[in-house]
């Protein structure tokens, strides 16, 4: 028999989300009339914008025609998708990107989860908690970490825990780390970094010659308007940062699947030697080697979010999945619970009553309020005492959610 990557049996099995469905299992057998409402969901529920819809049917359109028909496209995205990205996520708010720093792919998961491949193995990584599960499992599985802790971090990783003392935000490394992996608008947390805090982070990268690796899949959820929409807003951040981009949360791509990923030229890590190699061109090798950009037909719908059309409609999506942030961040408040996030994010991170643990609060909501949501413990030992809801779920739903937990949790 082939001996397997030892590295993978390493990693602790998704505990979370099969005990959720667990314990909402157990629920529905002895409770048979109850009507459970899912405040959890990390997806999005709305259909596709119908600008991006019709830009679907006529690239299928395209395929079935020999004058139109594509076969393998441009390796990292074509030009029709590449110059409206350059322009409306960058060149708008002020930020220089090139094309050919530009890497569409078929998701913002498997480039954050790849990018750790073009560092050494004994990179040392440093990562939030509590965190998105991918940045911790990649570097797992790559052999960067010793085992896991019971507390489900990882020996070998620095962790960075955030706290509502520091309104989530992370604190600087107390040591020397190559990689830094920073999401925000953050899952789960719904924080944000400031123009002052992302300008930290790029500093101290700077100071310690450090990556960071920048996901800002949720910026359309960004309100605030001091708040950057991408790390690059900062100067000197073309020198240290990868940032990492998704049409999911943005314009509803979860399963229709359309990413990308930029990395500046200036971006440079070094050889044994200890000589400068431009990250640009790793990543751009390997992308070549492993991967083939996203499908045509995609890349077409993606486009469409660019139209006036098309970003009206994905806007009002967005808006009225923070409607519903919205109404679980004030609804919640007045129960008496202490609310964070959901004003520059989709998610709500809750604090739980004094003296009750994530999960002790999670079986309460399943089990007085029907209601069913994440416990924060889940994404790491820092998110104990916290719960995570989204504004993903339907209005309705969502409103009737909130009032059984006003109801019936005091
Ligand atoms: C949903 C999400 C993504 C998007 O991933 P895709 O693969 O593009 O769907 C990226 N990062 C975080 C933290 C997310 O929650």
């Amino acid at each position: 028999m082939a001996r397997v990557n030892e590295h993978y049996l390493k990693l602790r099995s998704s505990y979370l989300f099969a005990e959720i469905a667990r314990r909402v299992k157990a629920f529905q057998a002895a409770h048979p009339g109850a009507r459970l409402i899912r405040l959890g969901i990390g997806d999005v529920t709305q259909p596709l914008a119908p600008a991006v819809v019709s830009a679907l049917h006529e690239a299928v359109d395209d395929m079935a025609r020999a004058e139109t028909f594509k076969g393998y496209g441009p390796d990292t995205g074509y030009d029709f998708l590449l110059e409206k990205i350059a322009a409306h996520d960058y060149g708008a708010r002020g930020v220089k990107v090139g094309l050919d720093e530009i890497f569409v792919s078929d998701g913002a998961k498997q480039d954050s989860g790849n990018i750790q491949e073009i560092f050494s193995v004994d990179s040392v990584v440093a990562l939030t908690d509590p965190v998105y599960p991918v940045y911790a499992d990649s570097n797992v599985m790559a052999g960067r970490t010793g085992p896991a802790q019971d507390n489900g971090r990882y020996d070998g990783l620095v962790y960075l825990a955030c706290t509502a003392e520091t309104g989530f935000e992370p604190p600087l490394p107390d040591r020397r780390v190559d990689l830094i992996y920073l999401c925000y608008p953050n899952n789960p947390t719904g924080a944000v970094l400031t123009r002052a805090a992302l300008a930290r982070w790029v500093d101290h990268a700077r100071r310690n010659e450090s990556v960071i690796l920048f996901d800002a899949a949720y910026e359309a959820y960004i309100r605030d308007t001091e708040i950057p929409h991408s790390i690059y807003e900062v100067e000197g951040a073309r020198e240290v940062a990868i940032e990492f981009r998704s049409f999911s949360k943005t314009a509803g791509f979860t399963g229709t699947r359309c990413a990308f990923t930029v990395v500046p030229k200036e971006l440079q890590g070094r050889n044994a030697q200890g000589e400068p190699v431009s990250l640009n061109a790793l990543w751009l090798r390997r992308q070549t080697t492993k991967y083939n950009a996203a499908p045509y037909v995609v890349q077409k719908g993606a486009g469409a979010i660019y139209t006036g059309e098309g970003q009206k409609q994905v806007r009002a999506q967005v808006d009225s999945y923070m409607e519903n942030a919205r109404v679980i961040r004030e609804g919640l408040a007045a129960a008496g619970l202490t609310v964070f996030g959901g004003r520059n994010a989709p998610y709500v991170w809750v604090k739980t009553p004094a003296g009750v643990t994530s999960w002790q609060f999670f079986d309460r909501l399943l089990n007085e309020a029907h209601v069913v949501g994440t416990p924060g413990s889940g994404f790491g030992p820092a998110g104990e005492g916290y719960f995570r809801l989204t504004g993903f779920g339907a209005r309705d739903q969502t409103e009737e959610a909130v009032e059984r937990i006003k109801q019936r949790l005091r």
